[in-house]
């Protein structure tokens, strides 16, 4: 939509041909149902390793004001939440009409319900669009077509892979990326769903593959919640390789090892004839408690004067890392992003396909992924608004 809007813009006639009944399916589900649009802490580092050396470039042509100034000139007031650009309707949707009232002021054509299927090129600089229904000439087409990740509705079966290889492109492999994971299932999770402040790192072997903090969730089945899926894009690839990933969870993230140490002498002096429940009552969350007693096989009743300083010490460690095996991600339609896609090496930095400069690949389709917090939607209006206006030459 942003890319028909450039070229639309820049005196092109544009055709959007959408798979779907409705446009911005996806976005109208983005940040809760409130569309966190760009961040204005950007910077390459908020992007895949492959893609860092070239964001800078593409960030000062068309960068997180550039977003804030195209909403402007749409009619859509943002507002930033520690940074963290929203509409000020709080609403998605007013955001997808926006994009559509100038589609529709712009006089963009939009064929609903075509699914693409391929491109061809004809002659020089003329190209053949092909989908289930009809086909289209033009001289310019650009594949937006996103990715593998979002519920049913978004339409996301990764189509754009498949014809990007076809058209002889290089496709890095795909995995689900900003997802949370499914834990082994011998780990005993807490029985009831817990959300906590935690840190939380993840390991292979020796090796720290991730670590981040914020808000942890934890289920009957695996964990999730900001955290996890940031840390998720660096992850994925070893548990879908099935390498033997834990993650490692600190419920004390404030303190560091010296006040740890002294919160537990302080707790080891209440090692009296009060039950282990009644000792660990205030320790942390009941639900985190009911998990760590029982995968230490102890009973809540036994008296704390029973247990001995270096048990009732290991107990209290288990809340500084309590270590659990990853079994798998909560796949495609769980994640928020896909990680790989068409190679950065086949695209120019106006986003036409080296070897048939009229075709473009933009938005999630290619191998660049952002860290939770509008930096996914900031790369789809980059790189449409640049690529839409190269298009359009
Ligand atoms: C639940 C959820 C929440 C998110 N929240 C945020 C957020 O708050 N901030 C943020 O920055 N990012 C967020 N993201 C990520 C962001 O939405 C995507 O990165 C972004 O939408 C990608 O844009 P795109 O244009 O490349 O692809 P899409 O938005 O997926 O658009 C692709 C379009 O192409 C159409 N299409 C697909 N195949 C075909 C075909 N063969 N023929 C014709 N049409 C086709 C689809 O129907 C769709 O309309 C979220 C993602 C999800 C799933």
């Amino acid at each position: 939509m942003c890319a028909a809007i450039y070229a639309a813009r820049n005196g092109a006639k544009v055709t959007i041909i959408e798979k779907n009944t409705v446009l911005g399916k996806k976005l109208s589900m983005t940040g809760n149902g409130r569309c966190n649009l760009t961040n204005l802490d950007m910077r390459e580092e908020c992007y895949n390793i492959a893609a860092r050396g070239r964001m800078k470039e593409w960030l000062s042509t068309y960068g997180v004001e550039d977003v804030i100034s195209f909403f402007k000139s749409l009619g859509v007031v943002v507002k930033s939440e520690d940074g963290y650009i929203y509409p000020v309707s709080g609403q998605a949707s007013t955001v997808v009409r926006a994009l559509e009232n100038e589609i529709s002021r712009l006089g963009i054509e939009v064929v609903y319900g075509q699914q693409l299927k391929g491109v061809s090129a004809e002659d020089e600089g003329v190209y053949e669009v092909k989908t289930d229904k009809d086909s289209f000439t033009c001289d310019a087409v650009i594949l937006a077509v996103g990715s593998l990740s979002g519920a049913k509705s978004t339409m996301s079966t990764g189509d754009g892979y498949y014809i990007c290889k076809k058209l002889g492109m290089n496709v890095k492999d795909t995995y689900p990326a900003l997802v949370g994971f499914k834990c082994d299932p011998q780990e005993q999770m807490p029985k009831a769903g817990v959300r906590i402040t935690a840190d939380i790192s993840f390991v292979l072997g020796k090796e720290t593959l991730a670590r981040e903090q914020g808000e942890l969730q934890l289920t009957a089945d695996g964990i999730s919640g900001i955290p996890v899926m940031q840390a998720s894009r660096d992850v994925i690839r070893f548990v879908e390789e099935k390498k033997p990933v834990y993650a490692v969870i600190d419920f004390f993230p404030d303190y560091d090892d010296k006040d740890f140490e002294s919160l537990k002498a302080d707790m080891l002096k209440l090692k009296d004839d009060r039950t282990l429940e009644e000792f660990l009552q205030g320790f942390s969350n009941s639900n985190i408690t009911e998990m760590v007693l029982s995968r230490m096989k102890l009973s809540k009743s036994m008296k704390m004067k029973n247990i001995s300083s270096s048990m009732a010490e290991c107990i209290l460690d288990n809340y500084r890392a309590l270590r659990l095996k990853i079994d798998e991600s909560y796949g495609y339609m769980a994640s928020q992003v896909t990680t790989g896609g068409v190679s950065l090496g086949d695209i120019g930095s106006d986003f036409a396909y080296k070897k048939a400069p009229g075709i473009f690949c933009i938005g999630e389709l290619v191998d660049v992924d952002g860290r939770c917090g509008g930096y996914n939607l900031q790369w789809a209006f980059t790189s449409g608004s640049i690529a839409g206006t190269a298009a359009s030459l």
